[in-house]
């Protein structure tokens, strides 16, 4: 009877396993299929400062399949990562954002802005990466301090000094450098201190929590003050309610983005003044 039972459970995991795969294996080929068609869009989070005055933004992917159905990128990333996808999907979120920086040059508004992208660590990881930015930032004629890349913590710890190394190359270009979800990974001191990060971003699940756990609040202080002391560019994720934006101004945090300022938009809503017809 127990012996019964037991295949019976195997099989069960076997089905569950091979719906996991076959899902798996369909998301595969939409997601192949959507680079061909290029179902992809740059959503536009703004940053604010002190004043709430946007000082640029962060984009944000979207995918739209043609149903019309949004597949979340953090469902979609890390497929995109296991398979190499992100690599001609990267390209094409870094073209994409230099076609924007060289339309927001040409506009008063926004030509003092930086957007910031998110880079994987496949995406970096590749021979002609420092190169790519360097053709794409010479031909949209884009002023190289607007792009702002933003790597995670996990990304360091591959190789180090290749990655140090990569990094120097692009800043040495002008190009600026965030550290996203900071405090969520192991990236200790001594890594930030060797590389020459121009902000670091607080990750949202400590401005969730801050203002009921003193722990995470205490968390935001050192990550305030570690920036203060190596100079860095602070920017809160996830600011969502006014105590939370008052609170942090208090810290001396410097740049803000979450709901409370707006969610993530397309590009032909960025800004856009929403007064006219
Ligand atoms: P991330 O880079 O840390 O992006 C911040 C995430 O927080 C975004 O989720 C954003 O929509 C969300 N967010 C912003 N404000 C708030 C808020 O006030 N409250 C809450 N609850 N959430 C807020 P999103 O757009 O779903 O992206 C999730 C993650 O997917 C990103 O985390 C990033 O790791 C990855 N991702 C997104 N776009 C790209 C991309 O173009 N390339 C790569 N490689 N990764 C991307
Ligand atoms: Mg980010
Ligand atoms: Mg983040
Ligand atoms: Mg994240």
């Amino acid at each position: 009877h127990s012996k019964r039972k037991g295949t019976g459970e195997v099989s069960l995991f076997r089905q569950d396993f091979a719906d996991a795969v076959s899902k798996r294996v369909k998301l595969e080929e939409q997601l192949r299929n959507a680079i061909k068609q290029n179902e992809f869009e740059l959503y536009l989070q703004p940053q604010v400062n002190v004043e709430s005055k946007p000082t640029g933004a962060e984009a944000l992917i979207r995918w739209r399949q043609s149903d019309g159905r949004f597949v979340s990128p953090a469902d979609f990333i890390p497929l995109a990562e296991e398979t190499g996808l992100i690599v001609p999907l990267g390209y094409w979120i870094t073209e994409r954002a230099c076609q924007i920086l060289q339309q927001w040059q040409q506009n008063p508004d926004k030509a003092k802005m930086q957007l910031s992208i998110n880079v994987s660590a496949k995406q970096f990881q590749q021979p002609e990466f420092v190169e790519q930015v360097q053709l794409l930032v010479e031909k949209y004629k884009i002023q190289p301090h607007r792009l702002k890349l933003e790597l995670t913590e996990s990304l360091l710890m591959d190789d180090i000094s290749s990655v140090t190394n990569k990094i120097k190359r692009l800043k040495r270009l002008g190009i600026e450098f965030a550290l996203d979800d900071f405090g969520t990974g192991y990236s200790s001191l001594s890594y930030l201190m060797q590389i020459p990060f121009d902000t670091l971003k607080i990750d949202v699940s400590f401005v969730r929590n801050m203002l009921d756990s003193r722990e995470k609040a205490q968390i935001v202080h050192t990550i305030i003050q570690l920036g203060e002391s190596l100079k860095l560019n602070i920017v809160a994720e996830g600011v969502e309610t006014e105590e939370q934006f008052n609170y942090l101004t208090r810290l001396n945090c410097d740049t803000f983005q979450g709901y409370l300022f707006s969610k993530p938009v397309p590009e032909s809503e960025f800004l856009a003044d929403k007064t006219a017809p």
